[in-house]
C-alpha cells in the first residue's frame, strides 16, 4: 500500500529515487504512470507541510523565508564555498518532501535554441524536447500544456500570451508561470508534482508503486563488481542500513548529487580525483525602482501589476524580466533583472576529501570564464540602457545608475527584501547582484552526452542515473525547472520502458 511516510524501510527497492524535490518526484509520479512498481523515493527531510510557501505565508513573509534562510527551518546547506561570497547566504537547500518546488516561482521558459544547439546537448535528447516525443508533440509542448492546464485551473496571472507591451524600447510578454490562487484565498502556489498526489478526500498519498521514506538521509550509492547496488542511508531513527536496488537514480539537488556521484566513482576507480566540473548557476543582476504615480504619468504607462519578459537573444545570453507591483496609492515599484547564462567551466567544481565517515563533506569552487566577464558588462549595458530609455519614456528625467564588482554581497539579491525597498526614495534605482548559487539555478556538473549518457546513466557506471538541472550539458538563460520536468518524465519513460 502507498503511504506519504513513515513505514517501515525495506532492505530491496526496484528503483530507489534519492531526494524528493522538484525533479525526484516529477519523477516518482512519471514512472508510477507508466505503470512502474516497487519505486521507492528518499528524502532527507520531513514529510508533514507540502504547502508552497506563498501558501503558507504572506508575500513579505514569503520573501523573508527565501532571503533570509535564517528563518526557515528546512534551510540547510550541505557544502563549504570555497570562492565566498559565491554559493553562501541564501545558497543551500530547503530539505524537506517538495524540495524547492515548493519555494519556486513557476516562471517556465524553454531553454533557447541557441543554447541547445551546441555540440554540448545530445542531438536525441534536444529532438525530444523541442521537435517530437514518442510520436506525438515535444517534451517542451506537453509540459507546458500540461503546466499551464493546471495553473488555469484557478488562474494566477491576468497575462495573455499574445499581449504585448512596448517599455523602454523593447517589447515585452506576459511571463509564462506555473501558478495559481486557489478560489477564497489571496495567496498562490507554484505547480509541484505533489499535486498529483490526492486521494478521495484531496489528501496528499503517494501514487500506487511509490513508496516514500522522510527524514532518511542518503549517505552513499553502493557500488560492487562495477555497477550498482543500492544506497546506504541513515534512516529516520538514526540506523543506518543498505537498501539493495539496481537503478538508484540522483535527484538530491546539484550539489548533493554530485557529491554522491563523486563518492561512488570513486569507488569504482572511474574519477582520477575526488572531484566534478561544470558546475554553473545564472548570472543575474537587476535594480529595483520606486516610481511615482501622481497625476497618472507612470501608472498609465505601465502594464497591470504581474511579471513580464523579454526572450534571451544569443548575443546578451540573458533576458530581461520586468515585475510591476503596486506600491501604495503614489507608486509602483518596477523589480527589473537580466538572467544569463554562466557557461560550463572544468575549474567551477565540486569536490571532496575522501574520508572513512560518510557522507564526505563537499567543498564548491567557482570560475568565471572570460566570456562570463564580458556577459556581466553586456548585462550592465542593458540594465542602464533599459532604465534611461524607460524614464525617458515615462517622462521622468533617469537617475545615473552604478553597479559594484561583481560578487560584492554589499549589493546582492537580498535588497529586494520588503523593507528594504519600501524605503527607497522615488524615482533613485538601486541596483542589485546575485551571488553566484543564490538563484537556486545551479546545475551542470553532471552533464548529458558527458558524465551522463543522453539515457541518464552514468556512462562509467551501469544502474546509476540522474535528474535535475545537474544533468544540462549547458543552462541557456531560461530558469531550469521546465527543463528539468521535461527531463525527468523523459528519464522515467526510458526506465519503464527498461523495466
Ligand atoms: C525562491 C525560489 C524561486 C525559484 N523560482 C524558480 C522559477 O520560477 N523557475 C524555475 O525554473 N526555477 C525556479 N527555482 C529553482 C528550482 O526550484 C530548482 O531549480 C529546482 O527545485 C531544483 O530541483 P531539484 O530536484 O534538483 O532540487 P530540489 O528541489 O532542491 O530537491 C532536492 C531534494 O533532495 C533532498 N536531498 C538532498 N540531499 C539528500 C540526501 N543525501 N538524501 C536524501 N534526500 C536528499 C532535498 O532535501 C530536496 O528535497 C526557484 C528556487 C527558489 C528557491
Amino acid at each position: 500500500m502507498s503511504s506519504i511516510t513513515g513505514t517501515e524501510v525495506q532492505p530491496h527497492a526496484g528503483i530507489v529515487v534519492v531526494g524528493g524535490g522538484l525533479a525526484g518526484l516529477e519523477l516518482a509520479t512519471a514512472l508510477a504512470e507508466h505503470g512502474a512498481e516497487d519505486i521507492v523515493v528518499l528524502e532527507a527531510g520531513p514529510g508533514d507541510d507540502l504547502a508552497h510557501i506563498h501558501m503558507e505565508h504572506t508575500q513579505d513573509d514569503a520573501t523573508h523565508v527565501v532571503f533570509a534562510p535564517e528563518n526557515d527551518p528546512h534551510f540547510h546547506r550541505p557544502w563549504i564555498p570555497d570562492s565566498a561570497p559565491h554559493y553562501t547566504g541564501i545558497s543551500g537547500l530547503r530539505r524537506r518532501l517538495g524540495g524547492r518546488s515548493l519555494y519556486w516561482h513557476g516562471v517556465i521558459l524553454p531553454l533557447e535554441d541557441w543554447a541547445l544547439r551546441t555540440p554540448w546537448w545530445p542531438s536525441d535528447v534536444v529532438a525530444d524536447l523541442t521537435e517530437s516525443w514518442r510520436g506525438g508533440p515535444s517534451l517542451y509542448k506537453q509540459v507546458t500544456a500540461d503546466l499551464m492546464d493546471w495553473s488555469s485551473r484557478a488562474p494566477w496571472s491576468t497575462g495573455e500570451a499574445s499581449e504585448r507591451h512596448v517599455l523602454g524600447g523593447r517589447v515585452f510578454r506576459p511571463l509564462p508561470r506555473a501558478c495559481r490562487r486557489p478560489a477564497g484565498e489571496d495567496r498562490w502556489e507554484a505547480y509541484t508534482a505533489l499535486h498529483r498526489w490526492r486521494d478521495d478526500d484531496d489528501r496528499p498519498v503517494p501514487p500506487p508503486g511509490v513508496r516514500v521514506h522522510c527524514r532518511t538521509e542518503v549517505l552513499a550509492v553502493e557500488v560492487g563488481g562495477g555497477t550498482t547496488r543500492g544506497v546506504l542511508v541513515r534512516d529516520a531513527g538514526g540506523a543506518t542500513r543498505t537498501i539493495t536496488a539496481g537503478t538508484v537514480v540522483l535527484c538530491a539537488g546539484t550539489v548533493e548529487s554530485t557529491r554522491l556521484a563523486i563518492q561512488a566513482l570513486t569507488a569504482t576507480g572511474r574519477l582520477r580525483a575526488p572531484r566534478l566540473g561544470g558546475l554553473a548557476d545564472h548570472i543575474v543582476q537587476g535594480f529595483v525602482v520606486r516610481l511615482p504615480t501622481a497625476g497618472g504619468t507612470a501608472a498609465a504607462r505601465l502594464p497591470q501589476p504581474g511579471s513580464y519578459y523579454v526572450p534571451a537573444d544569443p548575443a546578451t545570453r540573458s533576458y530581461l524580466r520586468m515585475d510591476v507591483h503596486d506600491d501604495g496609492p503614489d507608486a509602483v515599484l518596477l523589480d527589473v533583472r537580466v538572467t544569463g547564462e554562466q557557461l560550463p567551466n572544468p575549474d567551477s567544481t565540486v569536490e571532496c576529501r575522501p574520508t572513512a565517515a560518510l557522507p564526505w563533506q563537499a567543498r564548491i569552487r567557482t570560475a568565471l570564464l572570460t566570456e562570463d566577464r564580458e556577459l556581466i558588462g553586456v548585462q550592465r549595458d542593458a540594465l542602464r540602457d533599459f532604465w534611461r530609455a524607460l524614464a525617458y519614456g515615462l517622462g521622468l528625467r533617469p537617475a545615473p545608475m552604478d553597479f559594484r564588482e561583481f560578487g560584492d554581497p554589499v549589493r546582492d539579491n537580498t535588497l529586494v527584501l520588503p523593507g528594504r525597498t519600501r524605503s527607497q526614495p522615488l524615482g533613485v534605482p538601486e541596483t542589485w547582484t546575485s551571488l553566484l548559487g543564490t538563484e537556486d539555478h545551479e546545475g551542470g556538473s553532471l552533464p548529458l552526452g558527458g558524465v551522463l549518457t543522453p539515457r541518464h546513466e552514468f556512462a562509467d557506471l551501469p544502474g546509476l542515473y540522474a535528474a535535475g538541472p545537474a544533468v544540462f550539458p549547458r543552462l541557456g538563460a531560461a530558469n531550469p525547472s521546465l527543463t528539468a520536468i521535461a527531463l525527468s518524465r523523459r528519464l522515467a519513460a526510458l526506465l519503464a520502458r527498461a523495466a
